[in-house]
């Protein structure tokens, strides 16, 4: 069993602690209750009581103890890699495929914006996202990617690999995939600072109230926590892959993912000239992605999926220490000063899900590795919908029941028997290109 890492992550080390908050104790009301203060549930919170809605948002932990405080901060106005926005379409119909696409091309905009607007300090750094071809076939996928999203109107680009030499400090990529709107910032003091707009805007927001049941009572929501109940008329999870029993329709939807991730030891200017000079985050196109940031305080950060067993922290700090050595020889020596996880939820499709547990119980889940930018900005179109000032019909995701991933035990372990696989591939792809 893994130890809790929470405290251990460069965001703990680096944020201001957020707002004092009350624990949920006796009988309140509400029009909105959610439940779950990471990206989503905040944003949606925050919008919710912005639109004048009496909303209550309780937290099982602190704001940010799920991915959403635990994540590398990298904003990215992007699907992932096999995805192309034609491919959307494919999976979720035509007329939701293009609403889910044109909000993930502004959805980069839509976070800083909001950073900017209710004034968070979060190191917020709109330096554009960066996604390197490792491979000259994947470069020309990438290309076609571009202009998919420049018909679109979208300001994306496709960078030469001397220009994404220039731009990482890296001589080993092919080209890249460049979205100027996308960027960086300190998630959990994100977190935090929305935890703080959300009581400013009038929410009710409660910390350590996990909500354990919940219940149909004279054609409202009941839900209880240890010391306190909500009654509302509306509920909206936004648990993530921390759902559990609460629900377990909603968490047989998806596939938890544990990811890690590591913070080097502290460079100084010479290196953060050299490396990654523009302060775009990069993840490039391999299947076990090798994705790197600079922190505010001058390490590298990195990381991704560690096989199960023993000594799991350990492996992923040899691990990624390993790969950032290999990536940037000339910065000498890795040290892992820091080496923290948390749990990703995946669906089948890499795409988000809005689900319909009951009447008036809803969820959204399934950001997979894409959640800053996505769930903000679903949490303000959530906020639109649940204060009725848009329809279902008109929602950005069609309103389904939850579907569970078949064989989830099986599929809980395909993740990392794709790791294995992948690494074969990608080390067979680079040999290639090599020749
Ligand atoms: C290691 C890692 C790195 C990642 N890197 C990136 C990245 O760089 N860029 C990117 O875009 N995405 C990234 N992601 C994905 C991103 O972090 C998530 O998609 C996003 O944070 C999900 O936000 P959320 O609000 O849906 O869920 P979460 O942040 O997980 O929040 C769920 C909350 O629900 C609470 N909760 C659960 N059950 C209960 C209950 N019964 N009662 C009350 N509260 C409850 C939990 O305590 C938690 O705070 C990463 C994820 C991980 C794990």
């Amino acid at each position: 069993m893994l130890p809790d890492t929470f405290e251990q992550s460069i965001w703990s080390a680096l944020s201001r602690p957020g707002p004092a908050l009350p624990v949920l104790e006796g009988d309140m009301a509400a029009d909105v209750a959610i439940v779950g203060a990471g990206f989503l549930g905040l944003s949606a919170a925050l919008h919710l009581a912005e639109l004048g809605v009496r909303t209550v948002l309780l937290e099982a932990d602190v704001p940010g103890f799920g991915a959403s405080g635990r994540n590398t901060g990298f904003v990215v106005p992007s699907l992932k890699t096999a995805l192309g926005p034609a491919d959307v379409g494919a999976s979720l119909g035509e007329v939701f495929g293009e609403r889910l696409v044109d909000l993930v091309g502004m959805s980069g905009d839509i976070v800083f914006d909001l950073i900017r607007r209710v004034g968070i300090e979060c190191d917020a750094e709109q330096s554009g996202w960066m996604q390197p071809a490792h491979t000259a076939a994947i470069a020309s996928v990438l290309e076609r990617r571009v202009a998919e999203w420049q018909r679109r109107g979208r300001g994306v680009e496709m960078l030469d690999g001397a220009e994404v030499a220039r731009r990482t400090g890296s001589t080993r990529f092919h080209g890249a995939l460049f979205v100027p709107s996308g960027g960086q910032l300190n998630p959990l003091a994100y977190a935090r600072g929305l935890a703080g707009a959300c009581l400013d805007a009038g929410v009710s927001l409660f910390a350590e109230s996990p909500v354990s049941n919940i219940a149909r009572r004279d054609g409202k929501w009941l839900l209880s926590s240890r010391k306190g109940r909500v009654e509302a008329s509306r509920v909206f999870l936004a648990t993530n892959a921390l759902t559990g029993r609460l629900a377990p329709e909603l968490d047989r939807s998806i596939i938890p993912t544990r990811v890690f991730q590591i913070a080097s030891q502290r460079f100084g200017p010479e290196e953060q000239a050299r490396i990654l000079p523009t302060r775009s985050p990069i993840a490039d196109t391999r299947r076990h992605t090798f994705a790197v940031r600079w922190s505010p305080d001058g390490r590298l950060l990195t990381g991704g999926l560690v096989l199960p067993g023993p000594n799991r922290l350990n492996r992923a700090e040899a691990v990624f220490t390993r790969r950032l050595e290999e990536f940037f020889p000339a910065a000498g020596n890795m040290i892992a000063e820091h080496v923290w996880t948390g749990v990703i939820a995946a669906t089948l499709d890499a795409l988000p899900r809005f689900l319909s547990l009951a009447p008036g119980l809803d969820a959204a889940i399934g950001c997979n590795g894409r959640g800053v930018a996505l769930t903000t900005s679903l949490g303000r179109e959530i906020a639109g919908l649940l204060a009725g000032r848009v329809t279902a019909g008109e929602f950005v995701l069609p309103h389904v029941r939850p579907k569970a991933v078949p064989m989830r035990t099986f599929a809980e372990a395909a993740p990392y028997v794709w790791l294995g696989w992948s690494e074969f591939r990608d080390r067979r792809d680079l040999r290639a290109a090599d020749t």
